[in-house]
């Protein structure tokens, strides 16, 4: 009742304004990311660890946009290079920009397994393109994912094995047959996929392994330290390229991304979220530089490897010119560490929360990636699906009421059960954010 107290008395603006967008905005909201119990917040302003909405309400900000805003949010020393450029240009030109290259430069200098980058409109599109251009450099059809990962929401990757709290995106629309050049393996099941891999074989091989390297849906279950360097081998083994998703874990698990993190190189990496500190159109896929020649527009004679990919708007001077300035700065500033830091603080501060309430919760994280578990569904056998959805509903339905509760006492989180921290969670930030969870359990 407090937590419905606050949003009817304390957040009246977001109300009316929500309100108004059922009758335009399908759903009420346009982004998927937006909170919605028991109505969405409408968000007036964004500095560093902080969001302020239409009512003047100041919240603790650990969705960071979901993950792209490494920096803080709405970060100043990026923002005013950006708007140089753009004074300039203007967002777009439709022609080369030297910021395209100097973008794809220094991915390379603290990601030197992406020799070659193409810049695409989000990580959904990089995705598309990684498993495009992955089928069309091995000659190999099928591409296998990991079951509950998220992959962007394309038609060929929505494919979803139904592993609770994670996206389920073979929703209505996909049109018959679309994923059936998609697999599946199990988390964690390394037999699995190497049985998968054998399956293919006799049915003419496997292009390409994508996987989240910190787990599936950013590492709500994560993996063990050596899973991907087994993934690797079995890839090496059936001549399939091996495709890390970095669109969340990309400069947020360091400078180097998981690969750096996992001590693993795959052969192709898909980019996004922090590619551009947070602008839009943040995606691209990079990697090898033989592979990534099959993306060469035929301007090098080699017409013939073309596989299309691209946008009106993709490698626009805004989002590239955004990506160079914010991911110089992440180096300069030594963002990663200090978010994961920020992350591991907060990771700490919430296990003790837990064990000092004896609540059924579990903290865990990869740095400035935080998972805050409400059910022990979370722990039980990946292997018995059926079981596991039968206890998913009602986990969905506590993690929306903490959401709604974490809200309700100034901090926002990714649906009630995963935060990512920035740069700017000092220490302090992180105390004042404990202190309110302790409320909020207490
Ligand atoms: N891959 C992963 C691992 C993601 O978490 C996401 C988005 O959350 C995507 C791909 C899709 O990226 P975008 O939302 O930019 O299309």
């Amino acid at each position: 009742l407090d937590v419905l107290n606050y949003f009817e008395t304390k957040c009246t603006a977001s109300k009316e304004i929500t309100d108004r967008a059922k009758t335009r905005i399908p759903g009420g909201v346009q982004h998927n990311l937006a909170f919605n119990y028991p109505f969405p917040l409408a968000i007036e302003k964004a500095e560093g660890a902080y969001l302020t909405d239409r009512d003047g309400n100041t919240y603790i900000d650990f969705l960071q946009a979901g993950g792209p805003t490494l920096l803080g949010s709405n970060y100043a020393p990026v923002n005013e290079k950006v708007a140089e450029v753009i004074t300039r240009s203007g967002p777009v030109t439709g022609l080369f920009h030297e910021y395209e290259l100097k973008l794809a430069e220094i991915i390379h200098t603290y990601m030197p397994h992406i020799e070659m980058y193409r810049s695409l409109g989000s990580g959904t599109e990089a995705v598309m393109a990684a498993v495009r251009g992955a089928r069309a450099f091995t000659g190999k059809n099928v591409v296998i994912k990991v079951g509950g990962a998220y992959h962007g929401w394309s038609d060929t990757m929505v494919y979803g094995l139904r592993v609770p709290g994670t996206y389920r995106m073979n929703a209505k629309g996909i049109p018959f047959g679309a994923t059936n050049s998609t697999r599946e393996a199990f988390p964690h099941d390394l037999r699995l996929l190497k049985r998968k891999l054998i399956e293919n074989r006799a049915r003419g091989g496997t292009a390409a392994v994508i996987v989240e390297p910190v787990g599936p849906e950013s590492g709500t279950r994560p993996v063990p330290k050596d899973y991907n360097a087994k993934v690797r081998e079995l890839c090496d083994e059936f001549g399939a390229l091996l495709i890390f998703d970095e669109v969340v874990t990309g400069f947020r698990l360091g400078m180097g991304g998981a690969s750096g993190y996992f001590g693993v190189t795959p052969d192709l990496t898909v980019l996004g979220k922090a590619v551009s500190g947070g602008y839009p159109m943040a995606g691209g896929v990079g990697g090898r530089a033989d592979v990534m020649a099959v993306f060469g527009s035929g301007l090098d004679g080699k017409n013939g490897s073309h596989v299309q990919v691209g946008g009106t708007l993709s490698a626009n001077p805004l989002s590239c010119a955004a990506g160079y300035f914010a991911i110089e700065e992440m180096a300069r500033t030594n963002a990663p560490v200090k978010a994961g830091r920020a992350g591991d603080r907060l990771t700490r501060g919430l296990q003790r929360l837990i064990g000092d309430f004896g609540l059924p919760y579990v903290a865990y994280n990869q740095g400035s990636i935080v998972h805050l578990e409400v059910s022990g569904v979370m722990l039980l056998d990946m292997r018995h699906p059926v079981k596991l959805l039968k206890e998913n509903k009602p986990r969905k339905r506590l993690m929306e009421q903490m959401s709604a509760a974490y809200a309700a006492h100034g901090i926002i989180t990714l649906a009630g059960s995963r935060m990512y921290t920035s740069m700017a969670d000092t220490d302090e930030v992180i105390d004042d954010a404990l202190g309110r969870f302790e409320q909020v359990f207490s």
